[in-house]
């Protein structure tokens, strides 16, 4: 079964062989109802009540390995299952450690504006990363020495504003923007932050007067905040137009191009790496943009630093986290996904599907980092690691001292 892949299986069990061999989500064909049975004589069929459409999404938890074993926290949650707060100018909706409980420090949202949608200019104690999924957008921000940033960004750029920096977004023409932002706090409340108008609204008039030096009455009339936080708005003119003349930009950019960078790149896939060394500004959240072609795998390795937050952007994949202590659990994912690896477990995420699979690794850290399980053998002396494993002498002289993130390479 190792060296068979997913795909060639499936095909084989449609032609109509190789039952026994095969799990029983790879033996059982699309048409037929899956079952939670591995293999004849484990498991048993699903008389009802279940969701089968849930049941199809999940192969692998339906139809665990046998290498699963023991109890892991759920480290799976979809956008699909959010609340979706719907407002003027577009919608938003989140995934806090109120949704996934083991995401206690990272937390995402998945925002939508519309044309000339504005996301209300606010602040936050967290810092926000985002990643531009779709359209274009124009976002706006100073920095605490009274230099401002404007920048329009579009599919595969980036921002990074820190904890208490005021910013704007506002979608552009033609059809506004999606995007994912990234909270280096899984307390995270995208309804809950500090939002312009809400201060106005809670301010009195006269102390508003004497803060701008004008009249009290001038003020009062504030839009309530519920009106705004994404609101509808013309959609602005050229970047040019919007400049701050007389004003000094901020030395450093809060955005950055991650999918013009030059990935890393593997006969099965490719990975680009944007942290603190080449987006200075990204002082507390590093990524990894990832691309595995069909049949492809991120090749089992950990991170020494912290947990990893994904998002999947496209396609469809499983992996598979092995938690210590015998512990090891097998979770599917498509677009729209989030999945999680508490800090320091082992895992792989391996493309089940026809087209690529694109997803992003986050981390609240600095920098990238990951231990490669190959390298890692490969770079100790062979009689310490047969000792270990028994491993056959064509395993030993296929370990990689270099380090390959997508494999086959
Ligand atoms: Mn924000
Ligand atoms: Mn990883």
């Amino acid at each position: 079964m190792d060296n068979i892949s997913r795909r060639n299986v499936l095909a084989a069990s449609v032609a109509g062989g190789l039952f026994a061999a095969a799990t029983a989500a790879e033996a059982q064909s699309p048409n037929q109802i899956p079952q939670p049975s591995r293999a004849p004589g484990v498991g048993g069929t699903d008389p009802g009540p279940r969701n089968l459409m849930r049941d199809r999404q999940n192969p692998d938890i339906l139809n665990p390995p046998s290498t699963d074993h023991g109890t892991l926290p759920n480290l799976r949650f979809s956008f699909s299952d959010s609340h979706v707060r719907q407002e003027s100018g577009g919608w938003t909706r989140q995934i806090t450690e109120r949704e996934l409980g083991i995401s206690r420090n990272i937390a995402g949202v998945n925002m939508r504006l519309n044309a000339g949608g504005v996301r209300e200019l606010h602040w936050h104690k967290e810092a926000e990363w985002a990643y531009m999924l779709y359209g274009s957008a124009r976002i706006t921000a100073i920095d605490a020495q009274g230099r401002y940033f404007i920048d329009d960004v579009g599919i595969g750029d980036l921002w990074y504003f820190p904890g208490g920096i005021p910013h704007s977004i506002q979608g552009l023409g033609p059809d506004g923007c999606e995007f994912l932002l990234v909270f280096d706090s899984g307390g995270f409340d995208e309804d809950s932050t500090f939002l312009l108008s809400d201060w106005f609204k809670h301010t009195p008039n006269d102390v508003l007067g004497k803060n701008f030096g004008v009249a009290a009455s001038l003020f009062g009339h504030t839009p309530d905040p519920s009106e705004l936080y994404i609101f509808k708005a013309p959609v602005p003119g050229p970047l040019s137009s919007d400049q701050i003349s007389g004003a000094q930009p901020v030395p450093q950019t809060f955005s950055h191009r991650m999918l013009a960078q030059e990935p890393i790149r593997t006969k099965s896939g490719t990975v680009r790496i944007t942290d603190s060394s080449n987006f200075p500004a990204s002082k507390t959240i590093a990524a990894a943009l990832v691309e595995i072609a069909p049949g492809g795998l991120r090749e089992l390795h950990w991170h020494p630093n912290t947990d990893e937050w994904q998002y999947y952007i496209e396609g469809q994949g499983r992996m598979g986290v092995f938690a210590s202590a015998g512990q090891a659990r097998t979770f599917d994912y498509q677009a729209g996904d989030v999945g999680y690896v508490p800090y320091a477990m082992g895992h792989y995420v391996e493309n089940t599907g026809d087209t690529p699979l694109r997803f992003l690794e986050m981390f609240k850290s600095s920098y990238y980092a990951d231990l490669s399980l190959n390298q890692w053998l490969a770079l100790t002396p062979p009689k310490l690691v047969e000792a270990h494993l028994k491993l056959d002498a064509t395993v030993m002289s296929a370990l990689q001292k270099e380090k390959h993130p997508i494999v086959p390479f």
